[in-house]
């Protein structure tokens, strides 16, 4: 045995769809056979990095969630193929969140062509 011990912080996300996805976001070792007060709980600046990085997953969860409703054509409401992703900057009160976010083709049905290639969730990162 060598004495270290982990913590996986964890995260859950439950899509609209029910599906849930897990995502690692830090893990803390700790050495049990040579401790030290300082050692015990969480450091600030660990403190930080957990919620720096709960805010990162979290905010790119939502994006994906966002993204999935936004490729179904509210004209047919077939999904619309991906085009490419982009990177977008989302700043939140926990820092600036860099998320990867689909950008859709426009659909061939004849719903009006604003309808058919709306996507909110670029809109709201314009
Ligand atoms: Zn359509």
């Amino acid at each position: 045995m060598t004495g270290i011990i982990e913590m996986k912080i964890l995260a859950e996300f439950v899509g609209v769809d029910g599906v849930s996805a897990r995502r690692e976001i830090f893990l803390v070792r700790r050495n049990v056979d040579q401790p030290h007060l300082k050692d015990f709980g969480l450091t600030l600046e660990e403190g930080k990095a957990i919620l720096q990085r709960m805010q990162v997953e979290h905010t790119q969860f939502q994006v994906e969630q966002c993204g999935m409703r936004d490729r179904e054509c509210v004209g047919c409401e077939r999904l619309r193929a991906i085009h490419d992703y982009r990177t977008r900057s989302i700043h939140t009160l926990y820092g600036v969140c860099q998320v990867r976010a689909p950008r859709f083709r426009s659909c061939n049905c004849s719903a009006p062509r604003d309808a058919a290639s709306a996507s909110r969730l670029l809109a709201l990162m314009a």
